[in-house]
């Protein structure tokens, strides 16, 4: 009998919850815990981690998109009449320095209002996810702030006023570019020579040059040369073959950002996508990686924790959900490794980008 018991144990704790987590993502959608009030600048990402979760669980008949896309909408700083704050633009994180709830332009001039990359990228990202055609985003203002922050060293600062600068927010460029399908927001060339400047004498990749290689820095860099279609130019066949041991000399049972670090839920997706990016996923044990996953699942109120045994959230929910999502959890729809939203999402992207090919085509 305790044998038994044991047995039912163990098979309970690999069960994936599904409905839990569906729950969990409309909860966030609804209302947070006190402890997010610090969160509410970039409140626009937590949004992104609920849709972009709700979509690998193809659960999204659960909430009113069109709620949503207006809301965010209402989050894009729009250039303004004399066109004065075009180097602002972009998507801010929330309402929370006041601007009147609007959609349409002109925008409002603010001393303090202005995108931030972040923002801007999951915002596009989450208009995408909802079936959006992105023809109400102002692609000018987009582009016109994302060069705006863009350093002489090829980095990016987030937002106008200067913030930290690195790889992070290359990466939040590169997808806005890509997704935008006009790369005029950056200058390429130096952001490759900053991502390769951030190349560590281990062959993973640091906040920048001489800084520790690190499983999240590792990922943007080369999801970045991905989206720029420059991986191989960037990177000689040696320099991507180290950068492979590397990434796969982080799984323990999951995978841990930096040697000697506990395993994190969210590395499943950083380090695992990285390691599917560069064609050699497969060979790491997706058995250990499912179960530690899973060892973070919360029973009762869904979502996962990058640790067993500590509260879930957001974003942990929505990596561990990628993570699983990578090596082929049934009933999980699949992920860009990449642009890091569904298949389902970026082919729609697609479609949107072949319309607006044509188009221009026809003006020419
Ligand atoms: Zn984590």
């Amino acid at each position: 009998m305790a044998e038994e018991e044991k047995q039912l144990e163990e098979f309970e704790q690999i069960d994936f919850l599904k409905d839990r987590h569906v729950r969990f993502f409309q909860r966030t959608l609804q209302v947070l815990p006190e402890r997010y009030a610090s969160l509410e600048t970039t409140r626009l990402s937590i949004v992104f981690f609920a849709l972009s979760g709700l979509d690998v669980l193809g659960s999204l008949d659960v909430i009113d998109k069109d709620l949503i896309i207006e809301w965010i909408y209402s989050q894009q700083v729009l250039p303004t009449d004399d066109k004065s704050n075009l180097g602002r633009c972009g998507f801010r994180g929330s309402s929370h320095i006041g601007i009147p709830y609007s959609t349409k332009g002109p925008g409002v001039l603010h001393p303090y209002d202005s995108g931030h990359v972040a923002m801007t990228y999951t915002g596009l990202c989450s208009l995408l996810i909802l079936g959006d055609d992105l023809s109400r985003v102002n692609k000018q203002g987009c582009l016109a702030g994302l060069r705006a922050l863009q350093l002489e060293d090829g980095s990016f600062y987030s937002v106008p006023e200067g913030s930290e600068n690195d790889i992070r927010f290359i990466y939040c460029a590169a997808c806005i570019c890509f997704m935008l399908d006009d790369w005029s927001g950056m200058n390429i060339q130096k952001a490759i020579e900053y991502i390769r400047g951030s190349l560590s004498y281990d062959s993973g990749f640091g906040q920048g040059a001489g800084r520790e290689s690190h499983g999240g820095w590792t990922y943007c860099a080369i999801a970045s040369l991905c989206l720029m279609g420059r991986l191989e130019e960037a990177l000689s066949p040696r320099e991507l073959d180290r950068i492979r041991r590397w990434c796969i000399m982080r799984q323990q049972s999951g995978f841990h950002g930096r040697p000697n670090k506990p395993v994190d839920t969210c590395y499943s997706f950083w380090v695992g996508a990285t390691l599917e990016l560069l064609g050699v996923f497969r060979y790491t044990n997706f058995e250990k990686n499912r179960n530690f996953i899973l060892s973070t699942q919360d029973r009762l109120v869904g979502g996962f924790a990058k640790w067993p045994d500590s509260h879930p959230d957001p974003l942990h929910a929505y990596f561990g959900l990628c993570g699983l999502s990578l090596i082929g959890e049934p009933n999980l729809r699949k992920v860009h490794p990449a642009l890091n939203i569904t298949q389902g999402a970026f082919q729609h992207l697609q479609q949107l980008h072949q319309t607006w090919r044509s188009s221009c085509g026809q003006q020419h």
